[in-house]
């Protein structure tokens, strides 16, 4: 018997029950000819263990061994007579499960490879020179993840499907504490929603605590609705986006006053080069932001950071004030403590209300809107602070496999897939699901 075709063919497990093997290639085509010794076999029927040989099949098992060549064992089974019952069976086949016509060897290196996020039904069926069809039929039929039970602490999410799905956006239920999925809807719709929740058994919903969100409203109506004894927090890190984006908005509006083109021109187009230059230094944390010096072509060939920023808010009152009240915000948000930032909060709140920049006016309402939710984002939760930037993680591995997702025709399909690949430990179907098409 030869043992380094046995160890090609990464068959050492079954060393000590083959007879003979022996390895040829025809067309590039790998063929492992097998036949294995003799054992102990039980009448499946009748239990008797009086058989006798009656012929013999060759079972052809696909076994992905090379990249560059197709692989089969061409496995010759005993086929025996039980002498009791008469019941003709074939002797125990070790390299596939009854039915399949994929070693299991094959199945779990697969199995093994679709787990990282990276892989696709095609990377994976070159690496095994398989047909994407094989891969993801194996993939149906042995994958199907089964939700989670919903923690103490969830962060509600969402992305983008479109093309997959029905809907828009698909909606993620995630572990605050663990990082792992619990579940993921196809569609993040209220009603949708709505209905998957109400299945949810009570003491499951009232096991909820808190509940993460972005400031998407029907999100927090369904947690009001549906989760008693949860409070809402929203993620902070939409509230700046919010107030970011305000901030644009009055650059922009600024800017233009200096734009050439404009019939109320303030004649400073240099203010205007440099407010469309550096317009990244009223939206980025200005310690994000290069500290050694900047070239700027039209002027002084080099500045420092806060020569630029003080060049930038001395032109104009208007930037001056929404930077200064934007920072106060962006530090509130830094530095609130959750048991006395009520006072603090709503003196911004109020700052915001009262601006004479209408853009800021717009922020205060949806601070005033989101108060409670804002207020509960401060909370901390064994040192972290509550917030779904924690699962950044976690999306930007959905969205490369969303990215590379050609492969998913069906939703379904899709979720398992993002469940088997982000999820630790997700098991494989130990029989697999013969009844899915
Ligand atoms: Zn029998």
């Amino acid at each position: 018997m030869n043992y380094d075709t046995i160890k090609f063919m990464n068959l050492e497990g079954f060393a000590y029950i083959i007879k003979s093997i022996d390895l040829t290639k025809t067309n590039n085509v790998l063929s492992c000819n097998l036949t294995l010794k003799k054992r102990d076999e039980v009448c499946p029927s009748c239990q008797s263990k009086d058989y006798t040989v009656h012929g013999y099949y060759t079972k052809k098992i696909t076994h992905s061994i090379s990249n560059s060549s197709p692989c089969f064992i061409l496995y010759k089974a005993r086929r025996y007579r039980c002498k009791y019952c008469e019941k003709v069976f074939y002797e125990t086949n070790p390299f596939s499960l009854e039915g399949d016509q994929t070693s299991t060897y094959t199945i779990l290196a697969v199995l093994d490879t679709l787990r990282s996020h990276t892989s696709t039904f095609t990377s994976v069926a070159a690496q095994f020179n398989l047909t994407k069809q094989n891969v993801i039929n194996i993939f149906d039929n042995y994958v199907d993840c089964g939700r989670k039970k919903f923690p103490k602490i969830i962060s509600i999410d969402e992305f983008y499907t479109s093309k997959l799905s029905r809907y828009k956006y698909a909606c993620t239920i995630l572990d605050f504490k663990s990082k792992e999925i619990v579940e993921i809807y196809s569609s993040r719709r209220m009603n949708h929603l709505a209905n998957k929740f109400t299945i949810l058994p009570d003491s499951e919903r009232n096991n909820v605590k808190i509940i993460i969100i972005d400031m998407w409203e029907p999100y927090r109506d369904l947690a009001k609705r549906y989760f008693k004894k949860a409070i809402v927090a929203v993620d902070s890190f939409h509230v700046i986006k919010h107030l970011n984006d305000a901030v644009i908005k009055i650059r922009l509006k600024v800017m233009n006053k200096y734009n050439k083109r404009t019939s109320t021109l303030k004649s400073n187009d240099m203010y205007y080069y440099m407010l469309k230059k550096f317009h990244y230094f009223f939206v980025k944390n200005f310690e994000d932001i290069y500290q050694g010096y900047i070239k700027i072509p039209k002027i002084h060939p080099k500045w420092k950071r806060d020569e630029i920023l003080k060049y930038l808010l001395a032109n104009d009152d208007d930037l001056k004030y929404s930077y200064r009240l934007k920072e106060k915000y962006r530090e509130f948000n830094l530095t609130a403590d959750y048991d006395n930032c009520e006072e603090e909060f709503d003196s911004l709140i109020y700052d915001f209300n009262n601006s004479h920049l209408e853009e800021f006016r717009e922020f205060g309402r949806l601070l005033l809107n989101w108060r409670t939710e804002i207020i509960n984002s401060l909370i901390r939760v064994e040192g972290r602070r509550l917030s779904n930037s924690a699962i950044e993680g976690v999306n930007s591995r959905i969205k490369t496999i969303i990215k590379n997702a050609n492969g998913y025709t069906n939703f379904n399909r899709l979720r398992n897939k993002i469940i088997f690949s982000i999820n630790k430990d997700v098991a494989i179907k130990a029989v697999p699901i013969k009844t899915k098409k």
